[in-house]
């Protein structure tokens, strides 16, 4: 099996990039922030507070996450539940970022992360997947981009989807994701030592995508489907 881990900060543009190499490689593309995000949203769900260890630990043993494939998309189920959609406001975004900082939810996630591995061709986007999820990736890119462009992208990706937004708080909750990211005591956002740091600023979609394609092909035998 081959394994590409992409990791990086948010809104560098990964799960769009990681989607679309995915495909024209025909790998199974795996958004893992989807879990992070599943698990923040029962909290919030519950009236628990994200980041108050002591009461979320517990409750993994009443949360079952799981991930299936329709048609290629992905879809994250909470307790048998299909919240894909349900996860992707800002307020869940806070809360992954709060309860993936307790080691406890991390290692919870963990297998699940391996054994998609294990059983397929992947593309699997994060934060640690090339440092602890899979280190022995053939492929390890840290995909970035300017803060800024990160929080524009953001801002017209809600304006896109009829969310209203204001830029100046896109920007606010970026900046501490980013905070909460790179200084959690567990797995913090960094490249691997082997990662190839690839930045997006200025880039279109399909650059970055002929970019990373170039580079699979360099380190694997990958074909395009
Ligand atoms: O990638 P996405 O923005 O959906 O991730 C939501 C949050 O989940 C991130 O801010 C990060 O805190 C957490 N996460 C993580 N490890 C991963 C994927 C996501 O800690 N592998």
């Amino acid at each position: 099996m081959t394994a590409v881990a992409i990791d990086g900060p948010a809104g560098a543009g990964k799960s769009s990039v990681a989607r679309k190499t995915a495909e024209k490689l025909g790998f199974l593309y795996v958004d893992t922030g989807a879990l992070y995000r599943a698990i923040g949203l029962y909290m919030l769900q519950n009236g628990v507070d994200p980041g108050d260890a002591d009461t979320v630990i517990p409750l993994l043993k009443k949360i079952t996450v799981s991930l299936k494939y329709c048609g290629g998309e992905q879809r994250v189920f909470l307790c048998g539940n299909d919240v894909s959609d349900k996860i992707r406001t800002d307020d869940v975004s806070l809360a992954a970022s709060r309860v993936s900082a307790i080691p406890e939810v991390r290692s919870f996630l963990l297998s699940l992360q391996r054994d998609i591995a294990k059983e397929n061709n992947v593309l699997m986007d994060g934060r640690d997947i090339g440092t602890v999820v899979l280190p022995d990736a053939q492929v390890k890119v840290f995909l970035t981009a300017s803060t800024e462009e990160r929080a524009k992208r953001r801002y017209f990706q809600l304006l896109h989807s009829g969310i209203k937004a204001d830029y100046d708080e896109v920007l606010e909750d970026l900046k501490q994701r980013d905070y909460n990211d790179t200084h959690r005591a567990i797995a913090p956002l960094k490249p691997a030592p082997d990662a190839v740091v690839m930045d997006t600023t200025g880039q279109t979609l399909e650059q970055s995508v002929e970019l990373l394609i170039r580079l699979i092909q360099e380190k694997t035998s990958a074909n395009i489907t």
